[in-house]
C-alpha cells in the first residue's frame, strides 16, 4: 500500500507549487458518490470534481459509451476528418438552449476555453472590442478568462499583464450591501467613465457565480441588463460552466432568466468527467468566426462527444433534472433547519441542487469567517465527507454532490455536515 504521506512527499518534489491540492488525498478509485483513496479509506464526494460529477463517477452508461467509442477511433481532429457525435451532441445542445430561432455550436475542452472563444465570436459578430463581466465573476486561467475573473488572489496574484478592455461592474450581492439598482448603476457609471456603450460586444455573467459563493443573478437585474444590452446592441453570455448540465433543475440555469442569453458556456458536468467544453449561441453570432477561426486539435474530442450523449439520455432515463430539485429542496431544509442552531449559518441559497450555506461571526453577514469555513472543511475530511468551499470571502460552504447519490448517502453527508458543524464552532 502506497500511504498518501509517501505520494504527498513526491509530490511536493515533483509538482508545481502553484497547484493547490485541497485534501493531503490520492484517490484509489470512486464509483458513484463515493471515493476510496489508496490507504482503503471511504470518503462521500460532496464536491464532484468542482461540478463535474452530476452523474456521479463511472457512470456506467457513459463509461460503455466511452468504452464503445474507445473501440472505433479515439481521434481525428474534426477540422480534418469530422464525425458523427460532435454533430450530433451539437443539434442537442442547440435544441436545449433557451431563446427564439436557430442555435449553432462549437466544441472545445475547457471551460477557459469556452469563455476565450464566446468573446472571440461576439467580438468578430458585433465588430466591437470590449466585454464586462463583472466583480467575484470567475471564468479560467487563461490570460483573457483571468482579464474577465473578478477576483485577485489566489488566480491573478503575478501573473499580469492582462488582456485589455474589459471592465468590471458589480454583482448584486444583497447580502454584502450591493443592491440590484447598486449593480445596474455600477454598469451605467462604466459607460460614463470607462468605456462608451458602442464599443461594448457583451455583457458576461455567470447566472449563479460558482467560485463567487453561489450567489445567484437575481431574475430583475438580468432583466435589466437585458434592457441596457439591447438599447446598445450589447450581447449577453451567460457563463453556464459551473450552473449548466442540469445542476440547478433546468439544463441550462439560463432557462429560468425572464430573458435568454445570446451565448452560453458549458463544460464541467456536460461530458460527465471527460473534458469537454461548449459555445451555444444564436447561429448568426455563431457563424460571425471566420472560417478556420475556431477549433483546436482536441477539441470537442469523439471520446467526450460520446460521453457527453450518454450524460443527456442518463438526465432522460433518470429523470435528473427533478432529481435536482429534489435534492435541493433536501439540502435546503437541512441547512435552514441546522441555520437554528448555528446563527454562524448567516445564509442558505442556491436554485435546484446548486445549493450553499455562508458563514459569518456572530450571524453578521459583514463579518464573514473563513477560518471556521476551514475548520468544517477539514472536520467533515476526518469524518469521510469531501466538502468544498468558495466565495469572495471564503466564507461559503457549497454542495456539488453528484445527482446519481441516493437518499442515504446524501444523508449521511448532511449527518457529516451537522456534526462538523458542532465540532468546529465548539
Ligand atoms: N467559468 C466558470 C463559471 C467556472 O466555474 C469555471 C471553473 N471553475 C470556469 C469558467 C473555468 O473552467 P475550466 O477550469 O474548465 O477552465
Amino acid at each position: 500500500m502506497t500511504t498518501n504521506a509517501e505520494l504527498m512527499q513526491r509530490r511536493r518534489a515533483a509538482v508545481s507549487n502553484g497547484v493547490a491540492q485541497g485534501f493531503e488525498i490520492f484517490v484509489d478509485r470512486a464509483e458513484n458518490s463515493e471515493i476510496w483513496d489508496t490507504e482503503g479509506k471511504r470518503y462521500i464526494d460532496f464536491a464532484g470534481g468542482i461540478a463535474v460529477l452530476n452523474t456521479g463517477h463511472l457512470h456506467p452508461h457513459v463509461i460503455g459509451a466511452v468504452k464503445a467509442q474507445l473501440d472505433r477511433y479515439t481521434h481525428t481532429c474534426f477540422q480534418v476528418l469530422a464525425y458523427e457525435p460532435y454533430v450530433e451532441l451539437a443539434e442537442k445542445l442547440n435544441a436545449l438552449m433557451p431563446g427564439p430561432g436557430p442555435k449553432k455550436t462549437v466544441f472545445l475542452s475547457t471551460g477557459a476555453e469556452a469563455l476565450e472563444n464566446a468573446v472571440k465570436i461576439a467580438r468578430a459578430a458585433t465588430g466591437r472590442p470590449a466585454i464586462i463581466a463583472f466583480a467575484s465573476g470567475y471564468h479560467g486561467r487563461t490570460n483573457l478568462t483571468l482579464a474577465l475573473t473578478g477576483k485577485v488572489a489566489p488566480y491573478k496574484v503575478g501573473f499580469g499583464p492582462f488582456a485589455g478592455d474589459i471592465h468590471h461592474a458589480l454583482f448584486p450581492n444583497e447580502l454584502h450591501g450591493v443592491t440590484i439598482d447598486d449593480a445596474i448603476d455600477s454598469v451605467e457609471l462604466l459607460f460614463k467613465t470607462t468605456v462608451e456603450p458602442s464599443r461594448v460586444a457583451a455583457i458576461l455573467l455567470e447566472p449563479i457565480q460558482g467560485e463567487g459563493g453561489f450567489v445567484p443573478a437575481p431574475a430583475e437585474f438580468v432583466r435589466r441588463l437585458k434592457e441596457i444590452a439591447d438599447r446598445h446592441g450589447i450581447l449577453i453570455i451567460a457563463d453556464e460552466v459551473q450552473s449548466g448540465a442540469g445542476r440547478t433543475g433546468t439544463w441550462y440555469a439560463s432557462e429560468q432568466w425572464p430573458v435568454a442569453p445570446d451565448i452560453l458556456t458549458t463544460a464541467k458536468s456536460l461530458a460527465g468527467g471527460f473534458p469537454l467544453s461548449a459555445v451555444t449561441g444564436r447561429a448568426e453570432l455563431l457563424d460571425a468566426a471566420v472560417v478556420g477561426g475556431l477549433g483546436g486539435t482536441y477539441a470537442g474530442s469523439p471520446i467526450a462527444c460520446a460521453a457527453a450523449l450518454a450524460v443527456l439520455e442518463v438526465f432522460e432515463k433518470e429523470n435528473l433534472l427533478q432529481r435536482a430539485k429534489d435534492i435541493g429542496a433536501r439540502l435546503t431544509e437541512r441547512f435552514k433547519g441546522l441555520s437554528q442552531q448555528h446563527p454562524e449559518i448567516v445564509d442558505v441559497r442556491g436554485p435546484g441542487a446548486m445549493v450553499a450555506f455562508e458563514l459569518a461571526e456572530a450571524g453578521n453577514p459583514g463579518a464573514p469567517d473563513a477560518a471556521l469555513t476551514k475548520r468544517i472543511v477539514s472536520e467533515a475530511q476526518s469524518r469521510g465527507l469531501i466538502l468544498l468551499s468558495c466565495g469572495t470571502y471564503a466564507n461559503v460552504i457549497r454542495i456539488l454532490v453528484p445527482l446519481t447519490a441516493s437518499d442515504e448517502l446524501i444523508e449521511e453527508g448532511l449527518d457529516i455536515i451537522a456534526d462538523s458543524l458542532v465540532a468546529a464552532t465548539a
